[in-house]
């Protein structure tokens, strides 16, 4: 394979991009300049280096000195008793624009399909089984599901409840829903501040 068809091969697996459209950046890439050729190569190849997984709850962070757990895990601002699980990083974002929330995150790293019953194996299932399981002896008091309100949304909610629900029922740990305060379709991503901002006052 020639390096164009390589590229865009590369771009056909970016997420909510098609094979049209994976073109189209490609051939973008041609006309750069030689400078941002180089800057963007350059950005790409250090990025690992320059960002982590937060150990705690999995998001991607700016690192300078290969810190493992982000800002607001290690916050002692925020509240370490309620866990939000989320489906993307790109969620977060959206509630830390708000600014309501003060409890730490999840992030489970993509959705259970209600159509395709192949297991996800990025989904952090596991992971975050063994987070709950490690913070109920030290005083977790929710757990809040907030995933977009589609089919998807919804079969992950059930995906994650099955996992969790049976370790907090039996510590009578409370499971609130984020979706409720959401309109039908919607995704948390796209969703506005005063949106969010409701959905978590009025979570059930
Ligand atoms: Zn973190």
């Amino acid at each position: 394979m020639n390096p164009l068809d390589k590229l865009i091969t590369h771009f056909e697996k970016f997420p909510g991009v098609g094979a049209r459209q994976a073109k189209r950046f490609a051939y973008h890439v041609l006309t750069l300049s030689k400078d941002d050729t180089a800057e963007l190569s350059k950005l790409i190849a250090e990025l690992r280096g320059s960002v982590n997984e937060c150990a705690s709850c999995h998001r991607y962070f700016n690192t300078q000195n290969n810190e493992q757990i982000c800002s607001i895990c290690s916050s002692n601002n925020r509240n370490h008793n309620r866990l939000l699980v989320t489906e993307r990083d790109s969620d977060i974002l959206a509630i830390e624009r708000a600014g309501v929330y003060d409890g730490l995150y999840f992030v489970l790293g993509g959705t259970v399909p209600l159509l395709n019953a192949s297991e996800n194996k990025k989904l952090r299932g596991g992971a975050l089984k063994a987070t709950v399981e490690a913070r109920i002896p030290t005083g977790l008091s929710e757990v809040i599901i907030g995933f977009s309100v589609n089919p998807d949304g919804e079969n992950t909610a059930r995906f994650v409840e099955s996992i969790i629900a049976p370790l907090l029922l039996e510590k009578n740990i409370k499971i609130s829903y984020l979706g409720r305060g959401l309109s039908t379709g919607s995704e948390l991503e796209y969703a506005d501040v005063e949106t969010i901002k409701n959905a978590l006052k009025s979570r059930t």
